[in-house]
């Protein structure tokens, strides 16, 4: 079982996924050029777009089963919702046919709202049943390895999720259900 996946895989949103804060750096309304991936744009031609990894880690995700979600504490909600949106993900590498996918179809339960993560998780538990210890979390932010209480193993990404924290993360996790 030593490649064991958690049942359940959360991301943060700021500075996790994306290189901003959508609360201050960006301003509605939010576009996309045609049908161009990885990019939705602000008011003032900021750009929005996930860190290069990040669309086939979540394939990889959606691939194994994997459960999906995004916690963020950001209180710009529905700014995040409308990005998630508008934003396409890539097709998977090396599916000729596929279709680029609305990253926010790329997550099975967003938990979007100011305040302690502790209640984004206390939501996702709740929701789908899944036990705190088969759930692996990425942020940016020291602060939130505060959910660690509850049992759910916190992964740091100083630098945003690439495929090597992704990595990571993932034997920090499987280190810890070793047995
Ligand atoms: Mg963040």
């Amino acid at each position: 079982m030593a490649n064991r996946m958690p049942k359940l895989i959360a991301f943060d949103l700021d500075y996790t996924l994306w290189d901003l804060w959508i609360d201050t750096h960006v301003s509605e309304p939010l576009r996309r050029d045609g049908n161009k991936t990885n990019q939705v744009l602000d008011r003032c031609n900021n750009e929005i777009c996930f860190y290069q990894d990040v669309p086939q880690i979540l394939h990889r995700l959606r691939g194994e089963g994997v459960f999906v979600a995004a916690c963020s504490r950001t209180c710009a909600a529905s700014m995040a919702r409308r990005a998630l949106s508008l934003l396409l993900v890539p097709a998977k590498d090396g599916d000729e046919r596929g279709a680029p996918v609305a990253a926010e179809k790329m997550f099975d339960q967003m938990e979007i709202y100011p305040g302690s993560k502790k209640a984004h998780f206390r939501k996702l538990h709740e929701a789908t049943g899944i036990s705190y210890s088969e759930m692996l979390f990425f942020d940016d932010e020291i602060r939130n390895k505060e959910v660690e209480s509850l049992g759910v193993t916190f992964c740091l990404v100083p630098d945003g999720v690439d495929a090597q924290a992704f990595e990571k993360g993932l034997r920090e996790w499987r280190r810890r259900h070793s047995e």
